[in-house]
């Protein structure tokens, strides 16, 4: 049994030394800490959620993965850094789509009055509902706020 904490003996402190590692996030996937703990347990046996949460916040600190909190939802880790992409992300399902960056480089709106601010980021999400949500719609009843199965990306 790991503890879980202390030097980074984990299998997925092994990770973190080692990004090229980091399998569990497939390219285009945009995962929530629950479902990289799940592979990671598939992947290495006994894993703790703290070890992946360490691992992670290695691994973002160091920029290797990219951590997007959409609103009303778990954070999401994806491997596609450093290329200032945006996401659509559907209502229905949690779907999230990558959009590549119209303008190529951060920041890609232009604020009317930055109020001093030096700006370095715009932080772009569409909201709405994918192709599978919209013909559900169409062919049964519209589901209220659904607060469980909003939690997870169905493709994986
Ligand atoms: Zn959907
Ligand atoms: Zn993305």
């Amino acid at each position: 049994m790991y503890a879980g904490h202390g030097h980074g003996a984990s299998a997925w402190g092994r990770v973190a030394d080692n990004p090229t590692g980091l399998d569990a996030i497939n390219p285009g996937e945009h995962l929530d800490v629950e479902t990289i703990v799940d592979r990671a347990r598939t992947e290495l046996g006994s894993v703790s959620t703290h070890s992946v949460y360490d691992a992670l916040h290695t691994l973002d600190s160091a920029g290797l993965v990219r951590r997007i909190e959409p609103a009303g939802g778990p954070a999401l880790f994806e491997i596609r850094v450093g290329d200032n992409h945006h996401h659509l992300i559907c209502r229905g399902c949690g779907m999230v789509v990558d959009v590549d960056c119209a303008a190529g480089a951060a920041p890609c709106l232009d604020v009317p009055d930055t109020d001093g601010f030096v700006v370095d980021e715009a932080e772009v999400t569409w909201w709405g509902y994918c192709p599978a949500c919209q013909r559900l719609a169409e062919t049964g009843p519209q589901r209220p706020a659904d607060e469980e199965a909003a939690s997870r990306s169905p493709r994986g």
